[in-house]
């Protein structure tokens, strides 16, 4: 394409008035953990596009079921018929769902997965009689999307302070990162704080004005955040006992990037009310998501004196039948191998990653599974971040790009999540670059 085409392409965070500026050179083709530029330069995909190749680039069974789907029905209204792979999916992911989560919502993607929890929340307690416990409590760090109420739950201001935001709605508690915890605060005690907080929130709004806890169980796009051990476990706890849905948001944590079709069960043993999915349930060959919901609660709406109100929502692209075939072939491909590889690659590449702690720049490495945040601090006595450049994480994504490898520069952070498909080999390749990203970068 001549490059005054990139003019008639906006895409996101482009600099007003430079529409198109920010948005890198060509990328033409992929290949397992590798994508290549116009410019024939191969790279790592260390992000996995945004958190979704997690099967790899260029994976033949999947582009077979994508050909194959689309000549066999392309699509049907969700709203009147349902295809026979929406059917075959629901039934593989309710028995991957922890608990009751048995019931599916497919949407287009993760932002339209949050609405549809948070619309569903408003319905059933409308249906229960209880109309005013709407209000929803996210955190400060937190990613949920791009729609108008998902973007309101964000927690990094930039996403919506320019907006008219849905704020009345919204109550965002502390961000759970121990790196960040008051000075002289134990990881036990700053829990605690946190599990207070929610305390307090709830007894300040009242029980029966808040609806829903939305949490990713680690914070992606807000830098890799593994809350303190308990945090969940005691969130969630507080809202069984108030009558609050916990909806955890795993777009990024669902699908093996935690080793697991879903993370929220197996790796921090607990039952949400709601799991919202997208991203890696195709893998990003098809924009899919969907909502896991309980069948406690559909039964307790079937029994209410509401019982045949509607669920009045739905999207045109709910349920596609490429979308979900796609999922199909992606399940069968984690099921048969991916999930093990990344759990058994896991440590390695968590420890290869922490390794690069020994940098001055480097304030911490952390991270579970095959998601991992590097953060960089002006000087390690204070881990401050604010006194650095803001731009590093893209000076060092710019470092890496010449020597081979992408990086999501997130301000002073760098996040990697590659591929699950990635080797050890591979994964000593990705550090190396990005300690000599990190190095260039520093001096
Ligand atoms: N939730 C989380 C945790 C996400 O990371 C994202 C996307 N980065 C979304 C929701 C929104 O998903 P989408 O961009 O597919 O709408």
């Amino acid at each position: 394409f001549a490059e005054s085409a990139r003019a008639h392409l906006i895409q996101p965070w482009p600099v007003a008035g430079e529409i198109g500026a920010e948005s890198r050179g060509g990328i033409v083709s992929g290949n397992g953990i590798y994508v290549t530029d116009i410019e024939g330069r191969r790279q790592i995909d260390g992000p996995a596009g945004m958190w979704c190749t997690n099967v790899g680039h260029g994976c033949e069974p999947i582009a077979r079921t994508l050909y194959e789907q689309a000549m066999a029905l392309s699509y049907n209204s969700p709203w009147y018929t349902a295809n026979d792979p929406s059917v075959r999916l629901s039934e593989r992911l309710a028995n991957h769902a922890p608990g009751d989560l048995n019931h599916v919502f497919y949407t287009t993607g993760g932002s339209s997965a949050v609405e549809t929890a948070l619309r569903f929340m408003q319905f059933a307690n409308n249906v229960l009689g209880r109309a005013d416990k709407k209000m929803i409590v996210a955190r400060q760090g937190a990613y949920h999307g791009s729609t108008y109420l998902s973007a309101s739950l964000n927690g990094r201001p930039r996403d919506h302070d320019w907006m008219d935001s849905a704020g009345e709605l919204v109550i965002k508690l502390t961000c759970p990162n121990p790196f960040r915890r008051p000075a002289g605060v134990s990881v036990e005690a700053f829990c605690d704080m946190l599990v207070d907080e929610f305390r307090n929130t709830i007894e300040t709004y009242g029980a029966e004005r808040i609806g829903a806890f939305i949490a990713e169980p680690i914070m992606a796009s807000g830098g890799v955040i593994v809350p303190p051990e308990g945090y969940l476990d005691r969130m969630r706890a507080l809202c069984t006992e108030h009558d609050i849905l916990f909806i955890a948001d795993e777009v990024v944590t669902a699908f093996g990037r935690l080793g697991h079709v879903f993370a929220s069960k197996e790796v921090f043993g607990i039952e949400p009310d709601i799991i919202t999915f997208a991203k890696g349930v195709t893998s990003g060959y098809f924009p899919l998501g969907g909502a896991m919901i309980s069948s406690r609660l559909l039964e307790r709406l079937r029994q209410s004196n509401h019982a045949d109100a509607m669920f009045a929502h739905g999207l045109t692209y709910s349920s596609h039948p490429i979308g979900c075939a796609v999922a199909e072939t992606n399940l069968d491909l984690l099921e048969g191998g991916i999930l093990a590889q990344a759990r058994a690659n896991a440590p390695y590449f968590q420890a290869q990653l922490k390794s690069l702690e020994d940098l001055p720049l480097v304030g911490e490495v952390r991270g579970l599974g095959l998601m991992a945040c590097v953060e960089c601090v002006a000087d390690r006595e204070s881990n401050n971040p604010l006194a650095l450049d803001l731009e590093v994480g893209k000076r060092i994504d710019a470092h890496c790009q010449q020597l081979g490898l992408l990086v999501r520069p997130l301000i002073h952070m760098c996040v990697m999540s590659p591929p699950l498909t990635i080797s050890r080999p591979q994964i000593d390749d990705l550090v190396s670059i990005l300690r000599q990203g990190i190095s260039l970068t520093q001096d």
